[in-house]
């Protein structure tokens, strides 16, 4: 063969090499840009921004999203596959039942997820400027520091250089693949608004260094990082959950929150804030605590505050993280910095993780989680009064609360003397979170798609409520509403 047409041959080689991988290369999946959030993103204003479609594993959206198809209603199934079995939708706990003899005082199955052993109450030792006692960092600090993995997703505060000045960059949520301590403290604090947590995912499967993983996220984040774990090339994956509910769609609508609702005029001071059993909302500052009760807000406040994803979210408790981290179950005992969280283990793996926390002497577990009082009156008549719901079937909204003192009391006799304690409380809110957002799927979604995204237990609560007359006046108001609405357009 001659020079001159092995070389031609070596060229037409290295053409089609190249053109192969130019194909590869166009045939992947484009991820989205965070810019287009929410109307380029697949479940347009439902998107709850969990970050998987601002990477290639954008290609698998339609079984990993909560929000697409089934959605939540997934969560069954998904609970075989990493628990090993489904919850025991047998146990849901309800007050009537007590007088047939059931212990109603610890968290039931049904409601609060799989358990590998009673919920516990916890606080993590040591733990400086965490959301609560830091039971979070304590676990995912201990974790990196003992080898049990190379790396942890968490959310840290963004850091973007058009951020630094700004004193609320604490509120901008930064999803990081934390390798050291310092990074893991990083995480330490709520940052209230939707975090794109999986837009690390390509980083992770790119990068060879990390075997073995700690994922920290919300449920929608999870669901979707089940879906898709597998992928990771990993050895090792743990999932460490908190609770969550009622998020804000952007750090700008969080602090428009504080300002035109809790009316903090000093916003720079702000460093979290919760909403708490005591029926208030406590802003953490740089110098103490701010509170004002739930009833001095507008009610006018809650729609633009809360993601619409939120209202079609039906894994308050993360039913597919190995260990939960929460508060609303525990006592409320002052501050937040000083109270008891909840956790709830759900599998072997949770177990090792909370062994090796304990281990390390950062983590002390106290008794089991219990609670008293009726929980169902209480959330109905929440419902019933809620703002978001009073729009949906068409009521009026408040435009402003009660004043100060008048809520403080207010909140004063209803958590004192209405309000269920401890794990029942948690169950008060569960159920009013669900009832909610059946109302709203049912409104966007109709009766079929509402009945199918959710998932058995959650659909199981809401039979339950349609018992009660209050509730199916609300459902038939909202369909009547949704009829005037469709005819007029
Ligand atoms: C948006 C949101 C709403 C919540 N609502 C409730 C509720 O209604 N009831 C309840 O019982 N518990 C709720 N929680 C959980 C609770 O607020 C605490 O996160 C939990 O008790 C852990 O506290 P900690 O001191 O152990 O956390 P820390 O040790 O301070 O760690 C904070 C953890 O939160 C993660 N995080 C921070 N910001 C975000 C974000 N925007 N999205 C996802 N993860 C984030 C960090 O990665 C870190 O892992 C919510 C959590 C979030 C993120
Ligand atoms: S919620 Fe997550 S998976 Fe679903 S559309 Fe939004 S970014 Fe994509
Ligand atoms: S409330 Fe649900 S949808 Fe909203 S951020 Fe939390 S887990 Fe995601």
């Amino acid at each position: 063969m001659s020079m001159m047409m092995m070389m031609c041959l070596c060229a037409i080689g290295l053409l089609s090499f190249c053109l192969e991988h130019v194909m590869a290369l166009a045939s992947l999946p484009s991820p989205i840009s965070g810019e287009g959030w929410p109307e380029k993103f697949p479940a347009k204003e439902h998107c709850s921004r969990c970050g998987l479609c601002e990477t290639t594993f954008v290609s698998r959206v339609k079984e990993a999203c909560a929000f697409l198809g089934d959605g939540m209603g997934r969560v069954d199934d998904a609970e075989m596959k990493v628990h090993g079995r489904q919850r025991d939708t047998a146990s849901m706990a309800w007050s009537e039942n007590k007088d047939r003899g059931e212990d109603l005082s610890t968290a039931d199955e049904a409601r609060f997820g799989v358990m590998h052993e009673p919920m516990r109450l916890a606080k993590g030792i040591g733990m400086r400027d965490a959301q609560w006692t830091g039971v979070v960092t304590s676990i995912a600090l201990s974790m990196l520091e003992a080898g049990k993995v190379d790396a942890v997703v968490c959310i840290a505060n963004s850091s973007e250089e058009s951020n630094k000045s700004n004193p609320q960059a604490w509120s901008y949520p930064q999803p990081i693949l934390a390798k050291t301590p310092e990074d893991v403290l990083r995480g330490r604090g709520v940052k209230p608004a939707l975090s794109p947590s999986l837009n690390v995912l390509d980083e992770i499967k790119n990068d060879k260094s990390i075997r073995k993983l700690l994922f920290c996220g919300v449920g929608c984040a999870v669901q979707a990082f089940r879906a898709v774990q597998d992928d990771l090339g990993l050895e090792e994956v743990y999932v460490l959950g908190t609770n969550c509910v009622d998020n804000s769609p952007t750090p700008e609508a969080a602090q428009n929150f504080l300002q035109e609702g809790v009316q903090i005029s000093e916003l720079e001071r702000v460093r979290g804030y919760e909403f708490m059993q005591d029926f208030k909302v406590h802003v953490k500052t740089s110098d103490g605590y701010i509170t004002r009760p739930y009833f001095s807000l507008p009610g006018t406040v809650a729609a633009p505050s809360i993601a619409t994803s939120c209202l079609a979210c039906f894994d308050y408790t993360n039913g597919l993280a190995d260990v939960v981290v929460g508060y609303m179950g525990a006592p409320l005992d002052g501050k937040m910095d000083e109270s008891y969280q909840t956790l709830t283990i759900r599998n072997e793996r949770g177990s090792q993780m909370v062994e090796t926390a304990k281990d390390a002497n950062r983590l002390y577990i106290g008794d089991v989680a219990t609670g008293t009082g009726n929980h169902e009156q209480l959330a109905t008549s929440t419902v019933a009064a809620d703002s978001i719901v009073l729009e949906m079937v068409g009521g009026d909204v408040p435009t402003s609360g009660m004043p100060v003192w008048m809520g403080n009391i207010l909140a004063f006799v209803i958590s004192n003397y209405v309000s269920p304690k401890g794990v029942n409380f948690a169950r008060y809110s569960i159920d009013y979170h669900i009832l909610r957002n059946y109302l709203h799927i049912l409104q966007e979604w109709g009766e079929d798609r509402a009945q199918q995204a959710m998932p058995q237990y959650a659909a199981d609560i809401v039979s339950h409520y349609l018992q009660d007359e209050t509730v199916r006046k609300l459902q038939s108001q909202l369909q009547i509403t949704k009829q005037e609405k469709e005819l007029k357009r």
